[in-house]
């Protein structure tokens, strides 16, 4: 187990661009905005992904779009340390902010840091045995390619993980959630992270994510089996699991 401290860089396409700029601006401020802007509700979340992933002591798992580290601290936790983690994001901003906050909790074990597209992941087949992607496929341009990819990294058996907002489906819930996105997300973005733009880009590219069992049929179609879903507050967000045979 050590902890890499480089940041290997490759090369991304033209949305990938746009993304990191987006997250270059907020990865100061993400962590404080994310409890702010969601209540402190995808700390929750985050624990279910943990939960439902089961992880065994000793796993290796490569977190995509990894950013300040939630999920794989999370996953150290929960093996009491004796695990390896891959974070993997295309924001050098954000591993940044993630490698200090290791160390500031003491993390000084299990943890690789690496700067990377999950499109193309600098991983051989077949190599890790739990894939997880938390808030982060909405973001990348080519949703097939990062679920085959995900399919070709995973050990047979592995597991693949994946939470990201959804669809709410109660109306009055629809109502609040519209305002709230619409409305004051982007103000609170340009309040407190004195950035609309970045905040409205967010919203936009939750609208634009397919519903949860469009998705389903996504990660099959990549070649998972046993595909499921479960939906988080009222559909808020929506956690994918699938599994590599
Ligand atoms: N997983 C973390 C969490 O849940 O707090 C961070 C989520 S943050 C909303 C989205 C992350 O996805 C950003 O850190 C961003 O840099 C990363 N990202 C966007 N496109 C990516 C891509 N193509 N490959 C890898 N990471 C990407």
């Amino acid at each position: 187990d050590s902890t890499h401290f480089g940041f290997k860089q490759v090369p991304t396409d033209e949305k990938a661009g746009l993304v990191r700029g987006v997250f270059d601006s907020v990865a100061e401020n993400y962590d404080v905005m994310n409890d702010l802007m969601s209540a402190g509700v995808h700390r929750l979340w985050k624990t279910a992904m943990i939960d439902w992933l089961m992880p065994r002591a000793g796993h290796h798992l490569l977190d995509v779009a990894g950013g300040t580290g939630d999920i794989a601290f999370r996953f150290l936790d929960k093996v009491k340390g004796d695990g390896t983690v891959t974070v993997l994001d295309i924001n050098h901003a954000m591993l940044s902010v993630g490698q200090d906050r290791a160390i500031d909790q003491g993390r000084l074990s299990g943890l690789d840091w690496v700067n990377g597209d999950a499109q193309s992941l600098p991983l051989p087949d077949k190599s890790v045995d739990a894939y997880t992607i938390a808030f982060g496929i909405r973001n990348v341009t080519d949703i097939p390619l990062a679920l085959r990819e995900a399919k070709r990294v995973l050990k047979p058996g592995g597991r693949f993980l994946c939470l990201e907002f959804s669809t709410v489906e109660a109306a009055i819930l629809k109502d609040v959630y519209d305002f709230y996105s619409f409305k004051l997300l982007p103000e609170i973005g340009r309040l407190v992270a004195k950035d609309k733009e970045s905040y409205e880009y967010l919203v936009e590219s939750i609208r634009k994510f397919p519903d949860a069992d469009r998705f389903a049929e996504m990660i099959v179609e990549a070649g998972f089996h046993q595909v499921k879903y479960r939906r988080l507050s009222g559909g808020i967000a929506a956690l994918h699991s699938g599994w590599r045979l």
